[in-house]
């Protein structure tokens, strides 16, 4: 059995990129806390627990294992794993040849080189990431994008994606899934 992931990357990067602090701030009065484990949120669920204060309540109802916020200087894929991606040319299922690709032999925290052509190996011919299908799944590489690991896709609240909308702007909402 997989995990599930979602993922929103705002189409607007320069509105989010440096401010993910003022942000998580933002996302708290929602009662959506971020990256709960890190400041400034750790502090604040602590001192919440500490004074019995009450923390806002969240409106949605569906079931995570964390959410949080990614920002990176360099552009990464979205998901890290596009286990669905096909090739634009023959449809192949190109997954192999990408990791090959992105990471070769080395390990899948190294950042990948986007920019490179990818060569689908049943058809020789080459693609751009641009160019990748992603049926399933879809698929986008930004610098900053939010994640909520762990969601049960029966049971997944999909107006989240409204909700995370209102704070950083339109996303494209991503899934994923990994073992
Ligand atoms: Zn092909």
């Amino acid at each position: 059995m997989g995990e599930h992931s979602a993922y929103y990357v705002p189409e607007d990067q320069e509105s989010v990129i440096g401010k993910s602090d003022e942000i998580r701030m933002r996302f708290w009065d929602l009662g959506v806390f971020l990256d709960c484990m890190d400041e400034p949120i750790a502090s604040r669920l602590a001192e919440a627990r500490k004074t019995g204060v009450s923390l806002p309540e969240w409106k949605h109802d569906f079931g995570f294992g964390g959410m949080g916020i990614q920002e990176s200087e360099v552009d990464l894929p979205v998901p890290e794993l596009p286990y669905d991606a096909q090739c634009p040319h023959c449809g192949a299922e190109v997954f192999r040849d990408l990791a090959d690709t992105w990471y070769g032999s080395e390990e899948i925290d190294e950042s990948p080189d986007l920019a490179a052509a990818i060569t689908c190996s049943s058809c020789q011919k080459q693609f751009s990431v641009d160019e990748m299908k992603c049926p399933e799944q879809g698929f986008a590489h930004a610098r900053w994008y939010l994640w909520v690991s762990d969601i049960d896709p029966d049971d997944y609240d999909r107006s989240f994606k409204q909700t995370i909308e209102a704070i950083v702007g339109p996303c494209k909402e991503v899934f994923g899934w990994d073992t």
